[in-house]
């Protein structure tokens, strides 16, 4: 199967008002192109160094998305050419974002990363933590950093009943969100939610965007 028609039967199984991220991580400049060449324009990576060069190369009217764990000191690097960062796990990564998205003049979007995985090794804040953090810090006064959703992964398993009570919680915890903070904010509105293999749930529990990679571009070689 070519990256195109991979897309094709993608798309076909995603409704209108959810967003494709093509999760291109480890993938080369050609499988980004093919993929672009039959449409995508919205692409997901996860390093700071790996994506600086792929823009450089690339076409620019690219969306990039960054969906991996990032550290304070690459935030810099990254805004100049970032729409969205789906990975904001600590309020010291939103107020480096902020303060160097001001320097550019430039609104970032953040999704809020929520931890609803099982397993240790997923970041993100807590139910509690993500609302502590709401109450305590002044958010409203954000200019440039955009707290525009939630993003979660679930736990990677076949049990399929498990995947959707994680993805129903992450859905519950952000109409919560929304009622109690964000209600005048239209912005917040996203619900990133969803990966290669349980893409098709995370959309039945209202997912706006998914995360996909291998079904796209094949398995990765790290
Ligand atoms: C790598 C990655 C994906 C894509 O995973 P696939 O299983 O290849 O679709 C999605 N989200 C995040 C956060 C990732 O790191």
């Amino acid at each position: 199967m070519s990256i195109a028609s991979n897309l094709t039967e993608i798309r076909s199984t995603i409704p209108d008002h959810v967003k494709l991220i093509a999760v291109s991580k480890f993938h080369p400049c050609e499988a980004i192109l093919e993929a672009y060449n039959a449409g995508q324009r919205i692409f997901g990576e996860s390093r700071q160094q790996e994506v600086e060069q792929k823009q450089n190369l690339l076409p620019s009217d690219i969306q990039w998305h960054f969906i991996g764990h990032l550290q304070t000191n690459k935030v810099k690097a990254i805004l100049p050419y970032t729409h969205t960062i789906h990975s904001v796990d600590s309020w010291k990564l939103i107020s480096e974002i902020e303060k160097n998205a001001a320097k550019i003049g430039k609104t970032i979007n953040c999704l809020l990363e929520i931890h609803i995985a099982d397993e240790e090794s997923k970041l993100g804040f807590d139910f509690d933590e993500c609302e502590k953090m709401l109450d305590q810090n002044n958010w409203q006064s954000l200019k440039y950093a955009r707290i525009a959703g939630v993003m979660g992964m679930a736990t990677y398993t076949d049990d399929e009943k498990k995947v959707r009570e994680e993805f129903k919680a992450l859905r519950s915890f952000f109409d919560c969100l929304k009622q109690d903070y964000f209600k005048d904010f239209d912005y917040f509105s996203e619900i990133s939610m969803g990966m290669s293999h349980d893409y098709r749930i995370a959309i039945e529990e209202g997912s706006t965007m998914v995360r996909i990679g291998t079904s796209i571009f094949g398995e990765r070689e790290y």
